[in-house]
């Protein structure tokens, strides 16, 4: 392309759909398109920084690793300029175009949702917050790369941009927002002042405003815990996370053994997973001697920390280290283990210390640490020790945790004992729950689709297995209860049972007496190993084969109906079979397990009017 040729482009559909929403309907914290340009110019320098590693012939070499900001209130601008990497035009194209993520749906749905436009940074398309401001934005570049063009991109932000060749630009980046008359404060020395102080203090490079200085770049973590206040965590915390809210928690701490480590880490306000964002990427950056080896290293945490945000700090590393070789480095998967150690550790001490604040975290954070408890075997126990949940010892919506369970074991109880459910009074009304309750045995409620999985795999807490109440293979000594004088009596139940397991062999593995009901006249039993009805849901959704399970069936001696079918045995073979197999099917139907809705009902209108015509002819 010629010089004097000026490129005309469309924006990509999301971008244009994107600018509408900014231009048209956000009106509130539009200072914070400044913060959005200066992050971009501290990334384009970080990213200049890490070239210059391997890289010698780097355009300018020479100009150092700074940001300009300059304001015109005459000319009603505000120009913000980098020395970083700059761009190509393809890269110009391909960055301020078009949307290589879906940043834009998920920022798009959050806005229906009510969210402030403050958090646009976090989608990925912070650029475009400039304008909230403009009439329309210039950006001038070079690429780091020598022989490239010096560029000009142009756009008003209505439907695209124009690319043409200008002279002279340095490399890196030169952003000249052009404002609005109704936002001409943006081009106020004093106000922008204040804007760069507030959001953007801790730039890990000189932020100048106007020829001065305006940033201090400490780096807070480095620092000991009583020379740093609440308020500089918080506008640290705001300034890493690109956010708005205040840290739930901060963690600070430096360790000197097995590794050399200053960390400050934030757990945030809320849990943008919640509002429908995709998985993060990790939001803890990694620095040697603060110096930024990378912003969002995978592998420094284990994945389902990845609301975490801050900064770890390690002396351990060597500066060099690339990106690649961090995630297979033993030294890092050494930090890794150390680092989420003491993080589950602080948050034990929290939940002792504040328990209600710890709800309220849980509230919203409790679906990670549960990933976690399935994806990190060795974190496992301090996981459990983390999980909290209502039981048949709790009232109301208190919680307990299972080492306060642990407490309240019985003399002489071995087992653990959940049950999974839609909530906590379905699981009460259950035919599961009752044997416990009459023994007075503990039984920890769990009401999440994901928790049957989660408990299946972590097994056991503290040297006690965690055994679901609805299992077959579970010893309770038997405890006399009403409605003893009506039971069968030892050789009544043997002819039942007996009758029963020939009369069912096609639905169930096998009939028993049993004593672990005191309500219900029977319940299905799932064998030990089996997958549980969650399990099999998820694997049919997968599209896998789902094994076929058969349950073992316990029937109450001491229920009355069960005495009534002991008679009807012999007198009505064919009603009694009947009445049988309503009750299974019931009993297979609480325990999860697929049950053909057409031969239910249709059993259940032979058994009605059998039933009915008896009534009348007698
Ligand atoms: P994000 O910073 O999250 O990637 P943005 O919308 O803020 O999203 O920026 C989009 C892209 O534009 C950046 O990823 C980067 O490639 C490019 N970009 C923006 N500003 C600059 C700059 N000052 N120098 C070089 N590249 C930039
Ligand atoms: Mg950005």
């Amino acid at each position: 392309m010629s010089k004097t040729e000026t490129e005309t482009r469309e924006f990509h559909a999301e971008v244009r759909q994107l600018l509408e929403i900014v231009i048209h309907s956000l009106y509130t914290d539009r200072e914070i398109f400044i913060r959005e340009l200066i992050s971009n110019a501290s990334d384009a320098l970080e990213k200049l920084r890490l070239t210059q590693l391997t890289e010698k012939d780097v355009f300018d070499a020479e100009l150092p690793l700074e940001i300009n900001i300059s304001t015109d209130e005459t000319a009603g601008t505000i120009t913000i300029s980098d020395y970083g990497i700059g761009m190509t035009r393809a890269e110009l194209t391909e960055n301020l175009g078009t949307i290589a993520h879906s940043g834009t749906k998920a920022f798009l749905e959050k806005m229906q949702e009510g969210a402030k436009p403050d958090v646009i940074g976090q989608f990925g398309v912070g650029f475009y917050s400039a304008y909230m401001v403009a009439e329309r934005v210039e950006v001038f570049t070079h690429s780091w790369r020598g022989g490239g063009e010096h560029l000009r991109w142009e756009s008003d932000g209505a439907s695209g941009y124009t690319i043409d060749e200008v002279e002279g630009q340095r490399r890196g980046a030169r952003i000249v927002v052009h404002l609005k008359d109704e936002h001409e404060e943006f081009a106020k020395t004093s106000r922008v002042k204040g804007i760069i102080e507030r959001y953007s203090n801790f730039v890990g490079f000189p932020v100048n405003l106007n020829g001065e200085r305006v940033n201090t770049v400490e780096a807070l973590w480095l620092k000991s815990k009583s020379e740093v206040s609440e308020e500089q965590y918080k506008e640290f915390y705001q300034f890493t996370a690109h956010a708005m809210d205040e840290p739930r928690y901060t963690m600070h701490f430096s360790a000197d053994a097995p590794l050399a480590i200053n960390a400050l880490l934030f757990v945030p306000g809320e849990n943008a997973e919640q509002f429908g964002l995709g998985p993060q990427p990790p939001g803890v950056a990694l620095y040697c001697r603060k110096v930024l080896i990378d912003p969002h290293p995978e592998g420094l945490l284990p994945e389902w920390l990845r609301f975490l945000r801050g900064v770890i700090d390690s002396e351990d590393l060597p500066l060099n280290i690339s990106r690649e070789s961090m995630q297979d480095s033993a030294l890092v998967r050494k930090l890794n283990e150390v680092l989420t150690r003491r993080f589950l550790k602080f948050l034990e001490k929290q939940a002792d210390n504040d328990p209600k604040s710890y709800e309220e975290f849980y509230s919203r954070f409790r679906r990670f640490l549960k990933e976690g408890l399935v994806a990190s075997p060795v974190h496992q126990e301090l996981l459990a020790g983390l999980l909290r949940f209502t039981s048949s010892m709790t009232e109301g919506e208190e919680t307990t945790s299972l080492t306060g369970y642990l407490d309240r074991m019985k003399d002489g109880q071995e087992e653990i004992y959940f049950l999974v459910g839609p909530d906590r009074e379905a699981i009460e009304k259950g035919p599961f729950f009752e044997g416990f309750k009459a023994r007075g045995l503990e039984v920890a409620f769990f009401t999440e689709a994901v928790d049957e999985y989660v408990l299946e795999s972590l097994r056991e807490y503290k040297g006690k297995k965690l055994v679901a109440a609805n299992r077959a293979g579970i010893d309770l000594e038997d405890v006399p209860g009403e409605g003893d004088d009506e039971a069968l009596t030892e050789t009544e139940t043997e002819k039942l049972v007996s009758w029963l397991n020939s009369a069912l062999d096609d639905r169930v593995t096998r009939v028993d007496s049993g004593v672990r009901l005191v309500k219900h006249p029977m319940v299905a039993l799932l064998p030990e190993d089996a997958p549980n009805a969650q399990m099999r849901a998820m694997m049919a959704a997968m599209g896998q084969e789902v094994p076929e399970t058969r349950a073992k069936l316990e029937i109450n001696p001491r229920h009355p109906l069960m005495h009534k079918l002991a008679a009807l045995q012999d007198s009505q073979r064919d009603l009694a079979n009947k009445v049988a197999r309503q009750l299974t099917d019931h009993a297979l139907l609480a325990a999860g397990l697929e049950v053909n809705a057409g031969d239910v009902s249709e059993g259940m209108a032979e058994l009605l009017s059998e039933l009915l015509e008896e009534r009348a002819g007698s």
